[in-house]
């Protein structure tokens, strides 16, 4: 049995993994795609502490080997289960994998929400993509759009501007709302284009996706065309699995209590996949510092 099960290894999940392992008590990390995270899919991230630029995959790496020097291991697998025994608990992963742990922080992250269009399902991966780092090499010198506009998608957009003929960028709200700094480069470059207060409401195409119906404010609609579509229009939580032992808000984020504590006692949140203002690298791994710290206090009995 491990002392500590942490369910995700993004930035929080790793960092709750090197403050849980340094206090000596033995800790699996449990990670179902990408140890790291959503930093993965950033080519450039200038805002962690201690790095003016780094490639979120570098850093992905380092906190891995971090981790893994303070004696954490990692196991990859889907956690699909979690149950409360009070004094243990067990997790059970889609791989028939079942561990079991004195106490278990969940730090599932957010993944990428989509449009709720028709065929969307069908089109993932025949012209849509959520990630630029990942499929941006595809489109290299074609058109495509990003819908979005705040941080992800235009950090996604910049690298995208960089590798295609033609970039739009199409956004709901009359405005973009992501970094200043970033929109200033975008804004700069003579193959992107903006167009904001539109709706994507249809998508064309036969076994690819070719093109979109966009909706203008007043209702005036347009068919544009392009080679793919890149969607970055926010996260969603993944905390289903766990619902019946930790409260969520009315988006599936967990509401959490002072020191990361949820209403079971033994089991700790930490990250983007919590009720917070702020869900970047440095908050989720504050959290995850936080919750490791709580864990411990749980385990030696004096929380
Ligand atoms: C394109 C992009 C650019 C960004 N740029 C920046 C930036 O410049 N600066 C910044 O500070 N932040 C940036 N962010 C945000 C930052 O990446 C997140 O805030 C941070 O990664 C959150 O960390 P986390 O550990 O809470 O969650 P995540 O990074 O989402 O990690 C959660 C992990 O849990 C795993 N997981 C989920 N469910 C399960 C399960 N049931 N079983 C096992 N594993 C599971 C996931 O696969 C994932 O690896 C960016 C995000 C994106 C998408």
């Amino acid at each position: 049995m491990y002392d500590i099960i942490i369910i995700g290894g993004g930035p929080a999940g790793l960092t709750a993994a090197v403050y849980a392992a340094r206090a000596e008590k033995s800790v699996l990390v449990l990670e179902k795609e990408t140890a790291g995270g959503q930093i993965t899919q950033s080519p450039s991230v200038e805002n962690i502490p201690g790095f003016t630029q780094i490639a979120g995959t570098e850093f992905a790496d380092r906190l891995v080997e971090q981790a893994m020097a303070q004696g954490a291991e990692i196991e990859f697998g889907e956690v699909i289960s979690l149950t409360d025994h009070g004094s243990y608990k067990t997790v059970e992963t889609d791989l028939g994998d079942s561990f079991e742990a004195k106490a278990v922080i969940i730090a599932t992250g957010a993944k990428h929400r989509h449009l709720g269009l028709e065929r969307e399902e069908e089109f993932i991966g025949n012209g849509i993509s959520f990630c630029a780092v990942c499929d941006g090499a595809f489109y290299k010198g074609q058109k495509v759009v990003m819908v979005g506009g705040g941080n992800s998608a235009l950090v996604e957009a910049v690298m995208l501007s960089d590798l295609a003929a033609e970039l739009v960028i199409l956004q709901d709200l009359p405005f973009l709302t992501g970094e200043k700094k970033v929109q200033d480069i975008l804004l700069a470059k003579d193959n992107v284009k903006v167009i904001t207060g539109v709706h994507v409401v249809k998508l064309l195409g036969e076994d690819t996706l070719t093109g979109a119906v966009i909706e203008k404010n007043g209702g005036i609609t347009e068919e544009i065309t392009f080679d793919g579509m890149f969607v970055a229009v926010g996260t969603e939580p993944q905390n289903e699995a766990f619902s019946g032992l930790i409260e969520l808000d009315e988006r599936g984020y967990a509401i959490t209590e002072a020191g990361m504590k949820t209403k079971t006692p033994g089991i700790f949140m930490a990250g983007d996949c919590r009720v917070k203002k702020i869900r970047q690298v440095a908050t989720a791994a504050a959290d995850g510092a936080e919750a490791a710290l709580s864990a411990i206090d749980y385990l030696e009995g004096s929380l």
